[in-house]
């Protein structure tokens, strides 16, 4: 076993986050004499700036100890993709994902190396936010996601886990061999499989400024959660239609039935009306749905690379570090 606990890289994406840089890379350097010092790992930081506006790169190449590398995306590709960016950069026995943000604590990051070192029949520990600060409203929202995205598949994305998790060098290669363009690392995460082990935890305040998740964009990320990973809103839309087709039909034969046994006079323009209006209605919104799924098959069907580096700047240190070689694209 002692084999498989040599080498530990940390991933951590960040954007614009010049403020916390200093502090981040204290706790890195705190992280890492306690995992040299407890397991006699060596560790690599591999940073990845997700096209910062602001002077984060500099801020972190001057205040990072030992061994990393910063790699500078040519833009900004959101932090799924600067999570695989990292990914494609890391070598070790064992990696960490974390954010830069300081919500990730040391204690936590501690605890999950700990059951990764001391369990060798699990591949992946991940921290399950127990979302005690979240409003009832939205940890609802967040149970109604998860029951119907699982709702269709042979595996389960476990609710409330992010990034934050640790796995073995395998199961990192394993992840980079996943090139989605549109990135969805829960149920990436998830569809990979490998055995995965929850470890609850509350993430601490952020430090500096505000998450980058606006109510629009956890929208928007939802639907790529289902166009990624799920049938289930195309199967509600036929079972919508047949719904409706149905409706339409009992409707018709009441009608019929009144004309011809009672003689009742129908009502035309606001029954037309109703049907009309409901009916183009859903048609332009499920008509929608569907364009999703082209959009995505469509992006997915370009082959683009998922993204682009601008530059890596690394520590002395850190050039000893074998060559990777060019990631599979
Ligand atoms: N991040 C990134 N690219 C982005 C947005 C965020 O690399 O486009 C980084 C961010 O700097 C942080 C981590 O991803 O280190 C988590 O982002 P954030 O705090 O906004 O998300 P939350 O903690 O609210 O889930
Ligand atoms: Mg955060």
């Amino acid at each position: 076993m002692a084999e498989l606990r040599r080498t530990l890289d940390i991933v951590a994406p960040f954007f614009n986050e010049a403020p916390s840089a200093s502090a981040f890379a204290r706790l890195l350097g705190e992280l890492e004499a306690a995992v040299a010092q407890r397991y006699g790992m060596t560790v690599h930081k591999i940073l990845v700036d997700d096209g910062s506006h602001d002077d984060g790169a500099g801020r972190f190449s001057q205040a990072l100890t030992g061994s990393w590398e910063i790699v500078r995306l040519s833009r900004n590709f959101g932090k799924e993709v600067a999570v695989l960016a990292g990914l494609d950069q890391s070598r070790a026995d064992m990696v960490l994902i974390m954010d830069a943000d300081l919500q990730h604590s040391l204690d936590i990051s501690l605890k999950l190396i700990a059951e990764l070192v001391d369990h060798p029949d699990i591949d992946v520990v991940y921290a399950q936010n127990d979302r005690r600060e979240a409003s009832w409203r939205r940890s609802q929202l967040a149970r109604l996601f998860y029951s119907l995205i699982n709702s269709s598949q042979r595996f389960d994305i476990p609710e409330n886990a992010g990034d934050f998790r640790v796995m073995r060098g395998a199961v990192a290669r394993a992840l980079t061999s996943l090139r989605d363009k549109r990135r969805f690392n829960k149920g990436l995460f998830a569809w990979a499989g490998f055995r995965q082990k929850a470890l609850p935890y509350s993430p601490e305040g952020r430090a500096s400024g505000t998450s980058k998740w606006s109510r629009l964009n956890l929208i928007a990320f939802s639907l790529e959660g289902f166009t990624s990973f799920s049938v289930i809103p195309l199967r509600l839309i036929s079972l919508s239609g047949l719904l409706a087709a149905l409706a339409g039909a009992i409707y018709g034969a009441k009608v019929f039935f009144e004309v011809i046994f009672y003689g009742i006079a129908v009502p035309g323009y606001p029954s037309l009306l109703v049907a009309v209006v409901l009916l183009g209605g859903l048609n332009l919104t499920l008509l929608g749905l569907i364009g999703e799924y082209v959009w995505v098959t469509l992006s997915e069907s370009k082959d683009r690379p998922v993204y682009l580096v601008r530059d890596v700047v690394r520590s002395d240190v850190s050039a000893e570090r074998p060559d990777p070689g060019a990631p599979d694209r």
